[in-house]
């Protein structure tokens, strides 16, 4: 296995074959830093999908690295939908959002974007992947119960939107082997 596929199974971290003296890294390497937001929409939470989506998200290796459930407002709704704002189903889209709380949250890993929206499946989903969240889980465009950002450049902005800086945590995997005596 090559260095770069052993740091990405391993989470990022450096793995070294045993007896290599220790190097740490004070960061990761670039590729792995691409993170997307991922928001589980109102008919989602009011269906419990929540733990399903994110069990598939962590399984396929992610890394969740912000989470909140809120009751959306119009103005960050307007903001997140602002290039559909012309398109007769904004209107429904708008109130489908706002009609309970969402859960957004941001996922960090290799290439995130484009595997999330592999992951999520078309937009409509009657059209959507067996195997696909939306594909698996819901029947029509109007509830597809999910949001995946959809380049790199748009997961930035909608990051940027939905939280603070603050919110979320830059963690380190972390193999617990550095075992305390009791
Ligand atoms: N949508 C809809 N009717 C349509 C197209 C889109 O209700 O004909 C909704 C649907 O909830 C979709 C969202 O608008 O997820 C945003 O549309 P987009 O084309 O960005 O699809 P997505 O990126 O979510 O797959
Ligand atoms: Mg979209």
């Amino acid at each position: 296995m090559n260095f770069i596929l052993r740091r990405l199974l391993s989470g990022g971290r450096a793995v070294y074959p045993a007896g290599t003296p220790s190097v740490h890294y004070s960061s990761v390497a670039p590729e792995i830093r691409e993170r997307t937001l991922i928001a589980v929409k109102p008919d989602g939470v009011q269906r419990r999908l929540v733990g399903e989506i994110i069990k598939r998200f962590e399984r396929r290796g992610f890394k969740l690295v912000g989470i909140k459930m809120l009751q959306a407002s119009e103005g960050i709704l307007a903001k997140h939908y602002h290039d559909l704002q012309t398109k007769p189903f904004y209107p429904s889209l708008l109130r489908y959002m706002a009609s309970g709380p969402v859960v957004a949250m941001v996922w960090e890993g290799h290439n995130v974007v484009r595997s999330s929206r592999l992951m999520v499946g078309d937009t409509d989903s009657s059209q959507a992947k067996p195997g696909t969240v939306r594909g698996d889980l819901s029947v029509h465009i109007s509830r597809n119960i999910i949001h995946a950002s959809d380049s790199v450049e748009v997961a930035e902005k909608e990051i940027g939107l939905w939280f603070h800086r603050a919110e979320l945590t830059n963690w380190e995997t972390n193999d617990h082997s550095d075992l305390y005596q009791v």
